[in-house]
């Protein structure tokens, strides 16, 4: 019964009933109609006799009824009349005229039957079967009414003064040709259900076939085979469509995964390097006895790296928060202004020492925000820009207010940023200068985490550099009013 499981024998079973019901329903109707047109063309004779018939149960203006044969003991005393019933059933013969209708037709031949009104027959043709019994239903005078029996079609009718007339003929020949005729659709019909079903069958395999081939791929990408593709030459349909958005997802988790897989690359290489100074240290220094200030070098190598570890280990932390959530957790009505001010002022001492003048333009800027992230990204941003500049440039930090959105922005006369490597700097730990950067701490997941935190706040952050001129950060994030509104609306969506 697995079969009954299968789309394709269910679509199979559906569209063979669906037919089987068209053709019989089809078949019926043509059955019917030809059953329908022959009995009345018989009907139209019945009926054209059945007015010489009742015309001779009149009384006869020039005594045209023959009685013939005449039964014994007749007299013109007893002679049948509809006053005076006869006693026996009489053969009355119909006027030579009116007979032909009635005999003589090779096939066709017609019969009469009279009965009086005490039910006895009064007078019948000599083909008339003598079984056929008197219509008992609607003894009434009215119109001809037809009835069916066996292999006869008979019309019947009483006449006011309470006789009954029949009409029929023998429709063996008619009923043989409807019954060839109901043959002949059955025939036809099951060729029809044969070829339907044939065609059915073609068209539903041929449909099915592409899911066969995106289950196909599913198992194969199930595998761990994450190039596979679904061909889909018919994509306008829409299992076409299906096949287009699953490719799609597919092309993502791929690159999720390589993403994924490169993330834990990079991150194990750079904790590699902390490990193995701590390890070099640790086995130099305990391989002999050594004096105390060489213990206390090794110490405090083993420090740095530690630190170096944890500074890693909390960014690795803090991106693995981001990326697991949507929305910054503790939202607070914060100024950008004074957040931006707290960070630059902690960062003087670092501008100081590396010679660059540091330069605020600080303006309110109220927004709802998590103020301990925003800090962050603009101690990531003015800590890059002193970092990266020449010796004896300048940083200039500014924020304001811009239309509905607080903007923080970060100039430098750094060293710049070049073409190729613009488009990269916020990926993670993607560094221009992979020496130099890593040996001092820099592991290049700074911009990654900033890009996180300003988009978790529904903002954005651009950049635009000029070799050898220096580079300008600005972020943008939604208004205190803005952000407020914004923060209704997703409530409204989920009532
Ligand atoms: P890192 O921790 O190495 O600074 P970031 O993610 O903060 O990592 O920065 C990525 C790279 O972008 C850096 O290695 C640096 O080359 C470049 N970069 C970032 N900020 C600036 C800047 N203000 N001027 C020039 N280059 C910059």
């Amino acid at each position: 019964m697995k079969c009954f499981h299968s789309i394709r024998w269910r679509l199979q079973l559906w569209h063979g009933l669906v037919l089987v019901l068209v053709l019989t329903g089809f078949g019926f109707t043509a059955w019917q109609l030809q059953r329908t047109n022959q009995l009345s063309r018989v009907d139209r004779d019945l009926e054209q006799r059945m007015g010489i018939v009742t015309g001779m149960l009149h009384p006869p203006r020039n005594g045209v009824i023959q009685e013939r044969p005449r039964p014994q003991g007749f007299s013109p005393a007893n002679r049948p009349s509809f006053e005076n019933p006869p006693e026996e059933p009489l053969n009355l013969r119909l006027p030579p005229r009116e007979l032909n209708h009635f005999e003589g037709i090779p096939g066709q031949e017609f019969y009469y039957i009279v009965w009086l009104r005490d039910g006895r027959q009064g007078a019948l043709s000599t083909s008339a079967p003598p079984d056929a019994p008197r219509p008992e239903w609607l003894r009434m005078p009215g119109p001809p009414t037809f009835r069916s029996r066996g292999t006869f079609r008979e019309c019947f009718r009483y006449v006011p003064t309470g006789e009954c007339a029949l009409v029929g003929r023998d429709i063996h020949a008619e009923l043989a040709d409807i019954r060839r005729f109901a043959g002949l659709l059955f025939a036809a019909g099951g060729g029809v259900l044969l070829l339907g079903l044939v065609g059915g069958g073609w068209v539903a395999s041929r449909s099915l076939r592409s899911i066969a081939d995106i289950s196909a791929t599913a198992a194969k990408i199930a595998t761990g085979d994450l190039t596979q593709r679904i061909h889909t030459a018919d994509t306008d349909s829409e299992l076409g469509q299906l096949a287009h958005d699953l490719n799609n997802t597919f092309a993502r988790l791929q690159a999720s995964f390589a993403r994924q897989a490169q993330f834990t690359a990079d991150a194990s290489h750079e904790l590699r390097t902390p490990v193995t100074v701590v390890l070099t240290q640790t086995q130099s220094a305990l391989a002999r006895e050594r004096p105390a200030d060489e213990y206390r070098e090794s110490l405090a190598a083993c420090q740095r790296a530690a630190q170096r570890m944890r500074g890693l280990i909390e960014c690795l932390l803090t991106l693995a928060r981001l990326d697991s959530t949507e929305a910054p957790a503790a939202l607070e009505a914060c100024d950008l202004n004074r957040i931006a001010s707290e960070a630059v002022e902690l960062l003087q001492p670092l501008a100081q020492e590396q010679g660059i003048a540091l330069e605020v333009e600080l303006a309110s800027a109220p927004c709802l925000a998590n103020a301990g992230q925003l800090a962050q990204v603009v101690s990531n941003l003015v800590s890059n820009a002193i970092h990266y500049n020449r010796l004896g440039g300048s940083v200039r930090v500014t924020v304001g207010c811009e239309a509905d959105t607080a903007l923080l922005s970060v100039c430098d006369t750094g060293e710049g940023i070049a073409p190729d490597d613009l488009p990269h700097i916020f990926e993670r730990f993607y560094r221009v200068d992979k020496a130099r950067s890593g040996a001092q701490g820099h592991s290049g997941l700074g911009l990654a985490i900033t890009k996180a935190i300003v988009e978790a706040h529904g903002g954005t952050i651009e950049v635009t550099s000029e070799p050898r001129q220096g580079s300008v950060f600005k972020v943008r994030l939604p208004s205190a009013a803005a952000a407020q509104l914004q923060g209704d609306g997703k409530r409204e969506q989920l009532k």
